[in-house]
């Protein structure tokens, strides 16, 4: 598969192109029924009784979430699923989306295409569709803004500030994956047979586990910072410090970026949880019946005066120290 995409390869730029044939060419045919085909001012959704609406927001940037030059799939994916990830931490349904775009005019049809592409097989794959939007034609790198909605029964969402102190604490999957697809990305290395290219390209949003988590989890939050600042999150939010295992860490024994260096990294889009130690069993068959590895990486404390958040501890129990524990936002 190409990573990177040409530009101005003798195709049309976008530029030739208004704004309403942008829409009506490569953006109405995502528009589900609440989208009204992207021909009024907004969109109209009458929600179910009995559920709450949750509504996130995430902007991705040629050259600053993405490499520049990736190929138009790669925007396409990261920008919705990231969204959809953070949708699946709070045990939330994907419904819709509102689509931002700016494109530099020099950008040619066939990128447009592609991308559009990419996002209509992403909404057939996690079942929702585009509500609206905006486009812009101007220079500067590609920019994807993403407004995603999603519903979840009432009163049942998950949040980080659940957590107590005696809690279990969970993450989903193998973690530093996207972080070595990345760095593959950056070295134009081979592919590998470990899955680390498929985790930064196309991250999978643990959308049925959110779901399952509704009930049994006391807080959520998705990897897309690094596992050691996220899990500091729900620490904060709940108000407790956090303890790791760095002898727990499901990190794939294979990864190129050793374990300190893949708990620190971002992208992952797996789910970090707490859950309180009678749910272990059911945390367990619930990892059974989803095929995916849960694995238990740490426990929930009192919050100490002074004491960081999260601590990831060695087998002595002397905390490790990180450069860094996870993306320094912008
Ligand atoms: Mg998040």
């Amino acid at each position: 598969m190409p990573r990177t995409f040409g530009r101005n390869a003798g195709q049309d730029p976008i530029a030739h192109m208004g704004e309403f044939d942008r829409i009506a060419r490569y953006l109405a045919p995502l528009a589900g029924p609440e989208g009204l085909c992207l021909a009024d001012d907004a969109a109209l959704h009458t929600p179910p009784p009995g559920f709450d609406f949750v509504m996130t927001k995430d902007m991705l940037a040629e050259g600053v979430h993405v490499p520049t030059g990736c190929v138009p799939d790669i925007f396409a994916r990261r920008a919705l699923r990231s969204n959809l990830s953070d949708l699946a931490a709070m045990g939330a349904k994907p419904l819709g989306y509102l689509l931002g775009l700016s494109l530099p005019p020099h950008l040619d049809d066939i990128w447009l295409q592609a991308f559009c592409n990419a996002l209509g097989a992403d909404q057939l794959r996690y079942g929702l569709s585009l509500w609206g939007g905006d486009s812009i034609c101007v220079d500067g790198p590609i920019t994807v803004s993403i407004t995603a909605l999603g519903l979840v029964p009432a009163g049942t969402a998950l949040r980080r500030d659940g957590a107590q102190p005696g809690d279990d604490v969970f993450v989903s999957g193998f973690i530093g994956q996207a972080a070595a697809g990345l760095h593959l990305l950056n070295e134009d290395a081979e592919e590998d047979a470990c899955g680390w290219h498929t985790a930064y390209v196309a991250p999978e949003p643990r959308i049925s586990l959110g779901d399952a988590l509704r009930g049994r989890a006391t807080a959520a939050i998705d990897v897309s910072d690094g596992l050691v600042a996220d899990v500091g999150h729900i620490a904060t939010a709940s108000k407790v410090s956090i303890a790791l295992a760095l002898n727990d860490m499901p990190v794939h024994p294979q990864n190129p970026l050793g374990i300190e260096d893949a708990i620190t990294a971002g992208d992952d889009y797996e789910l970090a949880f707490t859950a309180p130690p009678e749910k272990r069993s059911e945390i367990f068959t619930l990892s059974e019946s989803l095929g995916l590895r849960l694995t238990k990486i740490g426990q929930v404390r009192a919050a100490a005066a002074g004491q960081e958040p999260c601590t990831v501890l060695d087998t002595l129990g002397n905390a490790v120290a990180f450069k860094k524990t996870g993306w320094q936002h912008g």
